[in-house]
């Protein structure tokens, strides 16, 4: 890092972020988020990954007001984190979390827990967490939902997920019963779902955009050969800008974990896509992530003949890595079905999952399993 970066970062963490880290980037926009009437900042802020408080507390200090975290992350520790880090400063930000749970009653038990762990008495939305098919929204989850903001518990009712959006898009617009919707959504993905998130926030719905660095890779540790290849200079700043170039996207949430990125994710959304320079970024990008990063297409669903979740596996190698997050990518391999944690992609002779975006699957699988299994 060099003297004036490094001095424009110190002069953030001692104080005045809000001044400090705003005076030179520029005002970090915000946006109506659907029919809510809440307006997030532009650039939110992803707390999976992070572990160092502080820089929690400097982003909110700097201006970001919208917090994403779940019950599962870390072990429920993240909430804990993000609960304290934002406790003195509830009044000015918004916070978010998930339930992985089934049932109503579970989904219900899990937002109790969450509040105490994130010392609030209401989140500002509630999502059903990774829910890739209607059939992982049963009514009595949305009941769930309609009775936590009854009782003051969350004022918006939200969905995630990861895959199957064109599906997932058609079902909650139609359902009505969701206000904001918190997806995956970058520059691998091309344009072919723009239209149904813009019908959604045509129609009041919040739109919420999350794995915007499409695989992270900016933690590729120092040593590992894929270092060099996958973390390219104002790559992970591109995507950034294409995930906020829409304005029926109303916040996106990346990881932030630590100060260098804060300054570098405040000034990619401030600054703005330019098409010409940041999509030749990209597409040298796209170029060599392809093997290794499942845009969550759908297409392999149901194609592995061991019944292997591929596109999930792939995202949990990816949070080691490419986030740089072994424990995450382990636990939530290790929440698969027993059967399917003993696969070896090794004992076939041929994998049978093709790829049309090219991930090289039975590789990365395989990876998966030697890491986690
Ligand atoms: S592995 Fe390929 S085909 Fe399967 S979901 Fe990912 S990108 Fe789509
Ligand atoms: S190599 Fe792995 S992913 Fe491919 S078919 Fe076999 S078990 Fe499934």
């Amino acid at each position: 890092m060099d003297a004036t970066r490094r001095g424009f970062l110190a002069g953030a963490a001692l104080l005045a972020g809000p001044r400090s880290l705003k005076a030179a980037p520029g005002d970090m926009p915000k946006r109506k988020l659907g029919r809510t009437g809440l307006e997030p900042t532009l650039l939110g802020f992803g707390c999976m990954t992070t572990t160092d408080a502080s820089v929690i507390e400097q982003a909110a200090d700097a201006g970001i007001n919208w917090f994403d975290t779940a019950r599962g992350y870390q072990n429920g520790n993240n909430e804990r984190m993000v609960g304290a880090a934002l406790k003195s400063r509830r009044q000015k930000v918004h916070i978010t979390t998930k339930t992985p749970a089934r049932n109503r009653a579970g989904a219900l038990a899990h937002l109790d827990t969450s509040l105490r762990e994130l010392q609030t008495d209401h989140v500002d939305v509630w999502y059903l967490h990774n829910r890739s098919n209607p059939s992982d929204c049963p009514d009595e989850l949305f009941d769930a939902q309609d009775e936590a903001v009854k009782a003051g518990k969350a004022r918006f009712r939200g969905v995630s997920f990861h895959a199957n959006h064109e599906q997932m898009f058609r079902f909650l617009i139609d359902k009505g019963r969701t206000e904001v919707i918190l997806v995956s959504y970058n520059f691998t993905m091309g344009e072919k779902i723009e239209p149904l998130m813009k019908e959604a926030s045509d129609k009041g719905i919040g739109i919420v955009a999350m794995k915007v660095m499409a695989g992270g890779w900016r933690r590729v540790r120092e040593g590992d050969p894929m270092r060099e290849k996958l973390s390219r200079p104002g790559a992970f700043a591109a995507a950034l800008k294409w995930a906020v170039r829409r304005p029926f996207v109303h916040t996106a949430i990346p990881g932030i974990l630590d100060l260098d990125q804060l300054d570098e994710n405040w000034r990619a959304v401030t600054a703005g896509y330019r098409p010409e320079a940041d999509g030749k970024l990209l597409a040298a990008q796209l170029d060599l992530i392809r093997p290794v990063y499942c845009r969550s297409c759908g297409a392999c669903t149901g194609a592995c003949p061991k019944g292997l979740p591929v596109s999930d596996i792939v995202r949990y190698v990816n949070y080691a890595e490419g986030y740089g997050e072994f424990a995450l990518g382990r636990d939530q391999f290790r929440l698969l079905p027993e059967p399917l944690r003993e696969v070896r992609c090794s004992d076939c002779t041929r994998c049978v999952v093709e790829c049309p975006n090219g991930v090289r699957v039975a590789e990365r699988v395989a990876r998966a399993q030697e890491l986690f299994a």
